[in-house]
């Protein structure tokens, strides 16, 4: 039987932000409409106090941004990319320079600890380096191989789509800000971001530090609201790219498959960790804490169950039990809170909702399991439950929260079924001393990311290759080359050259039809020995 314990508690909670009222003032008067309109407060989940007001647009205001984000646009693709390269490196400097006070201003509207913030904050700065220097090579025009060899020159090139508009949640909202934005304008696109409303300073923060790096400034055009403005934003746009829950992304890409115009969906995952019986148990005690607790759980790649082979199964929960009950949870804007605050009250509710009902179905907490009102109205102590039931909403439910769920395994076979057997398929972690046979088991798991002796920021940070989900976790993918793709048209452009690919107009059917059977014959051979298949 493991005790639970008190976790500790910051004291004093927190000190005087490195942002004022007015600096919010203004960013709220950037937000894109035109007239007055009626304006929503926000309130910090540290301590529920007052943080702001935005105005919320109207879905005539959206469209009026889409208007002008498109002529702006028409002149952005015109912009050699290495210039438009030259606006994201100095967004990169400034960002880094800047650091302090979009740190304040995130942790307040969000909740989260500064070392959640500091991790959006280098990531956006990495997602800007990244698709600065590697997109004026990737949208060059590139030769494809053409027809026969030699009958046609052929080229792909890349043209932008128009004005991508990006939907986000308020879970990470500086990157969100960030790397969705940055690879669409590289391409030569406007931006049209809507943000959850929870977090619209920060988007405005972005936008304006966008601005002030020399993006033109109807490019990249902020609208406020909640899901009627994103709808809106779906009905004008040229693609979507969104992030965000799963029954938003089947709405979304149903109204945008009535448009036909592309979308990309990043949503939600119930994310699956697997410690063999060889795995480094320190190391992944420490993977299961970052993994299931960084951003208390509001994360979309974070991990919500822990399969644990039965050799070290006791041994892994002890560790586990014991690290979790000595984090540091409170509202700070320095780097000792190791926990923050969640968010939204929605997401405290389902959180509470999830425990509960686990709980009350035979459940076991073995840590947490419990709202801290003393610390802020929305924390919730990081959580490990065990004796999890299919009939528990916690089993399969995304809870994005800081629970997490237990279970031992035996036979390897058996727990990748059930590791399988989700309709989610986003993220995954595997540890092992064996890195061949962490590769095998990882290729095995249904996952668009699979992370071996880490939990999610080696493959999410390993900017160069492609992130996002299976099955109902999502469409398309950000990082990498596909992460800048979506956002552009591809047009193949060929020249005939020597003879016509049809057969010139003086030799007869019969024998074009004859002659082109025998080359493509050799041709299939020669093919055949080059690519060695
Ligand atoms: P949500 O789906 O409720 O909202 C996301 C965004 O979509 C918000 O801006 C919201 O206003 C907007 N929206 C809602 N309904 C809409 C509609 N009908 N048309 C257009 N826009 C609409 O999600 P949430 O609860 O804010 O965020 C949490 C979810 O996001 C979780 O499921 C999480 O897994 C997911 N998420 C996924 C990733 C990823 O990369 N896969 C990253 C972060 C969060």
């Amino acid at each position: 039987m493991i005790e639970t314990g008190r976790l500790s508690v910051i004291n004093p909670p927190r000190e005087a932000p490195q942002f004022t009222p007015e600096l919010l003032e203004r960013l709220a008067r950037r937000v894109s409409l035109w007239g007055e309109r009626a304006r929503q407060t926000l309130y910090s989940p540290f301590d529920g106090s007052v943080l702001g007001a935005i105005p919320i647009c109207s879905p005539e205001d959206v469209q009026q941004a889409v208007r002008l984000a498109r002529t702006a646009q028409a002149a952005w693709a015109k912009v050699d990319p290495k210039t438009r390269a030259r606006i994201m490196l100095r967004f990169h400097d400034l960002l880094l320079e800047r650091q302090e006070e979009i740190l304040d201003l995130t942790q307040y509207e969000t909740g989260k600890a500064r070392r959640d913030a500091q991790e959006e904050l280098l990531d956006s700065a990495i997602v800007a380096q990244f698709y600065a220097t590697r997109s004026p090579g990737w949208l060059r025009p590139r030769r494809t191989g053409g027809t026969f060899v030699g009958l046609t020159q052929t080229w792909e090139y890349r043209h932008p789509v128009g004005v991508v508009g990006v939907i986000s949640p308020w879970n990470y909202p500086l990157v969100m800000a960030v790397s969705e934005p940055i690879p669409a304008l590289m391409a030569g696109n406007a931006v049209v971001l809507k943000p959850d409303p929870q977090t619209t300073f920060t988007a405005l923060w972005i936008q304006a530090l966008m601005e002030e790096t020399g993006l033109p400034a109807e490019l990249f055009q902020i609208v406020t609201g909640g899901a009627e403005v994103g709808a809106a934003l779906v009905a004008s746009a040229d693609f979507i790219a969104l992030t965000g829950s799963t029954p938003t992304g089947r709405k979304v890409a149903r109204q945008a498959g009535e448009r036909l115009i592309g979308v990309s969906l990043e949503l939600g995952g119930k994310n699956p960790m697997l410690v063999l019986e060889d795995a480094n148990l320190e190391a992944a005690v420490d993977g299961a804490i970052h993994g299931a607790f960084a951003n208390a759980g509001q994360l979309c790649v974070s991990l919500e169950r822990i399969y644990v082979h039965e050799k070290v199964f006791e041994a892994f929960t002890r560790r586990l039990v014991e690290k979790t009950l000595n984090l540091r949870l409170g509202a700070t804007l320095d780097h000792r809170s190791q926990m923050g605050s969640l968010t939204v009250q929605r997401q405290f509710d389902t959180v509470l909702a999830h425990v509960q009902d686990a709980v009350a179905k035979g459940a076991r907490v073995l840590a947490g399991g419990r709202p801290r009102p003393d610390l802020g109205p929305l924390f919730f102590e990081p959580t490990i439950l065990t004796g999890v039931t299919p009939e528990m909403r916690v089993y399969s439910e995304e809870t994005f929260g800081p629970v997490v769920s237990l279970y031992k395994f035996s036979d390897l076979e058996q727990v990748l079924t059930l590791i399988n057997h989700s309709e989610y398929g986003l993220n995954a972690s595997v540890w092992t001393k064996d890195l061949r046979k962490g590769r095998e088991v990882a290729a095995r798991i249904q996952a668009g990311t699979v992370n071996i002796n880490e939990s999610y920021a080696a493959a999410w940070a390993s900017m160069d290759a492609p992130m996002g989900g299976f099955k109902a976790s999502g469409l398309g993918r950000r990082h990498g080359r596909e992460g800048l793709y979506r956002f552009t048209e591809v047009q193949t452009i060929a020249i005939e050259r020597l003879v016509p690919v049809t057969g010139p107009t003086w030799l007869p059917r019969g024998w074009y039809g004859r002659i082109v059977t025998a080359a493509l014959r050799v041709f299939k051979w020669l093919t055949r020995l080059w690519y060695r298949v």
